[in-house]
């Protein structure tokens, strides 16, 4: 699926903004020339950093400890991935979930993701009420995330 995604967005400088132990990451070192890995949780951060050995990506990585607020203005990309934190496994009970049940708020990730790089792309839980993307006035895109045939997630593509 991350490989699917890197294919897609086809840019030579992004940022993944909620990078986790990094299989994102990894993914676009493949298709992209560099990548920024934002991570608040210095331990996940760290397995980020092995994994992206195990996979010999490492120095396509840049690894920021921080809070995507602070880091993401910082960088110059052309792209953004957002995988926010969907709020536990409570989302799944929501009968349509919107921007602001991510934690923290989407409006806010969104509306700063916009404004300082060109491609912006969301990874979105299968209940996403799809018309919290209208209010942006931005072109989109929605492909979905199938595991072993079963639909898990979808990604947007703002491009
Ligand atoms: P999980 O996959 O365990 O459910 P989450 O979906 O909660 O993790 O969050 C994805 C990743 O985003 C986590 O590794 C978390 O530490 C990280 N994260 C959460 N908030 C921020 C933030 N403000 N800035 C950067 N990373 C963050």
């Amino acid at each position: 699926m991350a490989l699917k995604q890197a294919k897609l967005i086809n840019c030579d400088t992004i940022v993944d903004a909620f990078g986790c132990v990094g299989g994102n990451s990894i993914a676009f070192a493949r298709y992209c020339k560099k990548v920024y890995l934002i991570e608040i949780d210095e331990n996940r951060l760290k397995m980020a950093k092995n994994n992206s050995e195990i996979y010999q990506v490492q120095d396509k990585i840049e690894f920021i400890h921080g809070d995507f607020f602070k880091e993401a203005p910082k960088i110059s990309a052309e792209a953004i991935f957002l995988d926010p934190p969907w709020g536990g496994p409570d989302y799944a009970a929501l009968q349509s979930f919107k921007l602001e049940n991510f934690s923290p708020n989407g409006q806010d990730i969104l509306k700063l993701a916009f404004k300082h790089f060109s491609k912006v792309i969301l990874r979105i839980p299968v209940n996403f009420d799809l018309t919290e993307l209208e209010k942006f006035g931005r072109k989109y895109e929605v492909k979905n995330n199938l595991l072993e045939g079963k639909l898990i997630s979808k990604t947007v593509y703002f491009m």
